[in-house]
């Protein structure tokens, strides 16, 4: 196949007959359609071998790739339906979570699932999933979709994130961060400071950053001691906990620390000395962390002298600058909020529309209003749907009763 690609890309064709003569194959006119594959591989084959000279057991194992991407897509695609004129309903993929020519399902003059055949032919479970699927009014055709994606898309990283989740399930793999600290991640993400602060903590609790002990490890420097406070080597608990400067910081800071015990590590102190701290003292130790990492910079590399009263400044005066600028935003917002309903310009008329969903009945409701420029109600209305599977169809079947309106003139 890889042959194929290359004489097709830049071989005269007298040398191209020459090769096909000599090793007997034939070439095939249209290589897309019969892989199925999408053009970015054929595009990296064809560069790669017009580049190097690829050794056979690397042509092997990339055709088993581009095999493995074919199944993947085939066994992960389900059928969209249109007039399900292609579908049939006992050998093709077609329903989400269930595990099977559905032409007569569907009631050809309204356009309707023929329920008593469903539930005639299928178990209760199916019923409900056959009548949830909303048939197009449009009678467009059925489509095959990726059934992991909620447009139906494929996209290679959706098959990537899906391979990565089903081995990680397959091989019963628990982050033990995600574990232990999940409490501490949701409040600290959801803090009020700029992403870089946040981003840099990150960094040291998963070991991430270029300190002396992990530039040690790679041979690219001999010296590990802290270029701050001289004690100890520099390696990820001591940013994180030990190192004396950072201690002197918090205690300048009245940073209230969490209780030490032996059987825990510096990264679970820092933890704990978080979640015990209010908001203002959370924003003041990630603060602090990113601060007294920039100061080290510009000491080792600018020769800057570090001084500890300067950060201390820094530090207090940064996160009053991030508060200030928090409160405005937030007074920006309850105007908006305060915002009332205003009326459209002559000449059109507004729609405005909501659903409700209950899960357990798998019903919806749902209301529509149009109002004209004068705010006269021209039009209302309220319906109950049934079989909907959740708040997503719910939002799309009001939307589809409100686009008659669209019909009638001018909206907005
Ligand atoms: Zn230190």
């Amino acid at each position: 196949m890889l042959l194929m690609r290359a004489l097709r890309a830049n071989v005269d064709d007298d040398v191209k007959d020459t090769i096909i003569n000599v090793l007997g194959v034939r070439v095939a006119s249209n290589p897309e359609k019969y892989l199925g594959l999408p053009m970015m591989i054929d595009a990296i084959s064809v560069y790669v071998m017009q580049c190097f000279a690829l050794p056979k057991f690397l042509c092997c194992k990339l055709e088993g790739l581009m095999n493995n991407a074919r199944d993947l897509i085939e066994d992960r695609i389900l059928w969209q339906l249109g007039n399900g004129a292609n579908v049939n309903i006992w050998n093709d993929p077609w329903l989400l979570g269930v595990e099977t020519t559905e032409y007569q399902l569907i009631e050809a003059e309204t356009n309707t699932w023929n329920k008593e055949l469903v539930r005639n032919i299928v178990d209760d479970v199916h019923v409900t999933h056959i009548l949830s699927i909303l048939l197009s009014k449009a009678r467009s055709e059925d489509t095959l979709v990726w059934k992991h994606k909620g447009s139906g898309e494929y996209l290679v990283k959706n098959g990537y994130r899906f391979l990565i989740t089903e081995h990680f399930l397959n091989t019963n793999y628990i982050n033990p961060n995600t574990m232990v600290y999940k409490d501490f991640y949701r409040s600290f993400w959801a803090m009020h400071i700029p992403a870089k602060v946040k981003i840099h903590v990150w960094r040291p609790l998963n070991n991430f950053l270029p300190n002396y002990c992990n530039l040690n490890q790679r041979k690219l420097r001999v010296r590990v001691d802290c270029p701050l406070c001289k004690a100890a080597p520099e390696d990820t608990d001591h940013l994180l906990w030990s190192c004396g400067t950072l201690q002197s910081v918090w205690a300048s800071l009245q940073i209230k620390i969490a209780p030490t015990d032996k059987a825990l590590s510096c990264k679970n102190y820092f933890v704990n000395t978080f979640c015990l701290a209010d908001e203002l003292n959370r924003q003041l130790i990630a603060i602090s962390l990113w601060a007294l990492w920039y100061r080290r910079n510009k000491l080792i590399h600018e020769g800057i002298n570090f001084s500890l009263q300067e950060l201390l400044g820094f530090i207090q005066g940064y996160r009053h600058e991030i508060n200030l600028c928090q409160e405005k935003i937030e007074v920006a917002c309850v105007s908006r909020l305060n915002e009332v309903w205003r009326p459209p310009d002559l000449g059109f008329i507004k729609l405005n529309f909501d659903a409700t969903f209950q899960s357990e009945s798998k019903t919806s409701s749902i209301a529509v209003l149009a109002r004209d420029c004068e705010r006269e109600v021209v039009g209302a209305e309220t319906y109950l749907f049934t079989d909907v599977v959740d708040v997503f169809v719910a939002e799309a079947r009001v939307c589809e009763r409100t686009l008659p309106y669209l019909y009638d003139g001018k909206t907005i």
